[in-house]
């Protein structure tokens, strides 16, 4: 059937939308929509897909696993692909699980195993000879991150595997990282103790931990792994239970609330056990996994696209609580947008108490009629940012009014306005406090100019008492102005001015990501500061110049065009240019080496002599580029070990391959 341009576009609109929640729940580890929302969209997409099967193309969202391997780790390319589950959040679709499997395998006895689904992060260890070599990411199911420095600091990872009659030497174990509430909340009391940002949930934080450079800040979060996954020539594998007996003698970690179901209602009997007492476990989980315990029949059962056909994932709904709607009050962030938040009658909501809620923009208040007054159900999205999902209408009073949003600006009365083709509305004062401050913090934030110090407490202390306005009065800041406020003194007045003069040796690119300006978020920030060798040039630089660096578009060029028009702006670099601020980049000192000078080269695959990252710096230091994608411009592609699909590409594209050693030489 030919498809309208109606689901065309549909279609198209939901891959843009879940590419860029995978980007955020896979990469960055900070996703901002629930799972249950995020999983409402692949399967509209899933069910469009279906309808049409022309449109499906191998990158949709659909037909991919987990997220990429990042640039930071070696790529490891996994023996046997990691898989995704199918999933489900209704019954019906459970008993269809167990229809399917019936109906593929035949007249045969079957029997499942139930497990409770860790909301966690899959990863995967090589065992050779009994000892841990190699642990990697998921990643994209094909590829992940080698990461084995990072879970060797995992206590329940075993270096060296029990040996002993009947146990596999030569073998891969799979299972999930994650870490206890407990260890969550002390971990987050110590970063609010010490005024750092709080982390927003245990499995984004084990995600993101994983992905740190420094081993030994993973060593302290305190990661755990439960395995679920044996794979080895060494012994006859049956069943999956027997496995993870197995995988116990070894020294593995296994949960001990697994349960061997011999029909599908002792399943579905598990499942609602499990929905009652899953607020008891010292761990989140996020559903059940239902695996067919027989490894033959689950071998014959194989698997479509990404998901195995022997398994099935059934997901909890995100816990919904209901409270009262005591008021809505308007948050100006420091680009002037205004957001609606719901004050709450405080409630309890996976886990924590909930006081306050995003309800996002006035088009989603009007959407769902919420009003001051109301009994309002409160969600956490992905168990992650509270939200209001909907009113209690047999609970409405007859008082309450229709919601009606502000035309000033609660913090600094201005008229507030919406443009066109956006869903909120913004303050357009400059001098706004609501906005000063928010700038401020922006700018001093860890991520930018990290000035230590110069937390929220702080900043609003030195707002409230005149000393600064804005970005470049930082600066400016004396240190006996400083320790005469109130809970300062000496010794902090001198950390804090300690903090600000250790910022100007920050790059440029970091001024640039701190100056605020809208859309211009670290990597493209990085991008400007690659280009223009400093600030005036950027200043002078045409929407022509800028859309023509790879990863600017007009959107990004038009904002940057429009900040350093503003006077204000321009008044603010200046006096940050005279204070010592870095606005010019670094030029990485360049020698000319023939053998790379203007080559393009690509990296797949560990180096053994060298780092990924420092293979860069030397290309780029002889005058190479070394980018991510193989393409027919590329000059070299090195093959380092466990190479990945780059290589497949340079086989197919002609490109010239080189091995390690090689490219030593070249260098050399
Ligand atoms: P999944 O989470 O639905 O299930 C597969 C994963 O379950 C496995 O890879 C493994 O990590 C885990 N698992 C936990 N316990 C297990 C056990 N006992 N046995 C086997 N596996 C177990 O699938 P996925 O591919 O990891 O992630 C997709 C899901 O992630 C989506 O359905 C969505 O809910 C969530 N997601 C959310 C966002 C967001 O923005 N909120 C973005 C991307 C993905």
């Amino acid at each position: 059937m030919n498809a309208p341009s109606s689901a065309k576009q549909k279609i198209e609109k939901l891959r843009v939308a879940l590419r860029d929640h995978d980007y955020r729940y896979y990469v960055l580890s900070q996703p901002s929509v629930s799972d249950s929302e995020y999983d409402q969209l692949m399967n509209e997409l899933i069910a469009l897909e279906r309808q049409y099967p022309l449109l499906i193309t191998p990158d949709s969202p659909s037909q991919r696993v987990g997220g990429e391997p990042t640039k930071e780790f070696p790529t490891v390319t996994h023996e046997v692909p990691m898989l995704s589950l199918s999933n489900t959040y209704s019954e019906d679709e459970l008993l269809n699980f167990d229809r399917r499997v019936k109906e593929l395998i035949g007249d045969q006895q079957y029997r499942f195993v139930a497990e409770l689904k860790i909301d966690g992060v899959a990863i995967s260890l090589i065992y050779r000879n009994g000892i841990f070599m190699l642990g990697a990411t998921r990643g994209d199911g094909t590829q992940g991150d080698e990461i084995t420095n990072n879970l060797k600091t995992i206590r329940s990872i075993p270096l060296k595997a029990e040996t002993g009659k009947g146990l596999p030497k030569d073998f891969e174990v799979r299972g999930e990282i994650f870490m206890t509430k407990k260890d969550f909340e002390a971990m987050n009391k110590k970063q609010e103790d010490l005024g750092e940002k709080t982390f927003v949930n245990a499995r984004n934080t084990a995600s993101g931990t994983l992905k740190l450079q420094d081993s030994k800040t993973v060593a302290q979060r305190r990661l755990r792994m439960f395995t679920y996954f044996l794979r080895t020539n060494d012994v006859k594998l049956t069943s999956h239970s027997e496995n993870l007996q197995l995988l116990q003698k070894l020294g593995f970690v296994v949960n001990e609330h697994v349960r061997v179901c011999n029909t599908i209602a002792d399943v579905k009997q598990y499942c609602d056990e499990w929905n009652v007492k899953r607020a008891s476990l010292p761990y989140d989980i996020d559903g059940i996994v239902v695996k067919v315990d027989s490894i033959a029949q689950q071998q014959e059962l194989g698997s479509v696209s990404k998901s195995p056909r022997w398994a099935i994932a059934y997901k909890y709904p995100a816990q919904q609580m209901e409270t009262l709607l005591e008021a809505i009050t308007l948050q100006v962030g420091r680009t002037g947008t205004i957001t609606p938040v719901a004050e709450l009658k405080p409630v309890f909501v996976s886990g924590s108490t909930v006081s306050r809620a995003t309800l996002h923009n006035q088009d989603y208040i009007n959407e769902l009629d919420i009003r001051i007054g109301d009994s309002v159900f409160v969600e956490k999205g992905g168990d992650v940012i509270p939200k209001v999902a909907g009113v209690n209408l047999k609970k409405r009073a007859k008082s309450t009014v229709p919601f009606k949003f502000p035309t000033t600006c609660p913090a600094c009365r201005s008229k507030i306005f919406r443009p066109e083709g956006e869903a909120a509305y913004y303050c357009e004062n400059f001098e706004c406090p609501a906005q000063v401050r928010g700038r401020i913090e922006h700018f001093a934030h860890r991520r930018a100019m990290n000035i230590e110090g110069l937390g929220e407490a702080v900043i609003d202390l030195l707002v409230n008492e005149n000393l600064i306005h804005n970005i470049a009065d930082i600066y400016a800041l004396q240190k006996d102005r400083i320790a005469a406020l109130e809970r300062m003194g000496e010794k902090s007045a001198q950390n804090l001015l300690d903090g600000i003069e250790a910022s100007k040796a920050l790059p440029f690119s970091r001024v640039l990501f701190g100056l605020g300006i809208r859309f211009v978020g670290e990597g493209v920030a990085k991008l400007l500061a690659d280009h223009f060798s400093d600030i005036g040039k950027l200043q002078s630089a045409s929407q022509d110049d800028l859309i023509h660096i790879e990863g600017v578009g007009p959107r990004i060029a038009e904002s940057v065009i429009r900040f350093f028009k503003d006077v204000h702006s321009l008044k603010l670099v200046e006096r940050l240019s005279k204070s010592g601020v870095q606005m010019r980049a670094e030029r990485k000192k360049i020698t000319e080496n023939p053998n790379i000078y203007g080559k393009t080269f690509v990296l797949t695959g560990g180096l053994l002599s060298m780092s990924r990252e420092e293979a860069k710096e030397r290309i780029e230091s002889l005058g190479g580029k070394s980018v991510s994608s193989v393409s027919k411009k590329t000059d070299f592609v090195i093959v380092g070990s466990d190479a990945g699909s780059k290589l497949q590409k340079a086989i197919e594209l002609g490109v010239k391959t080189i091995s390690e050693d090689e490219f030593i030489r070249m260098i050399e």
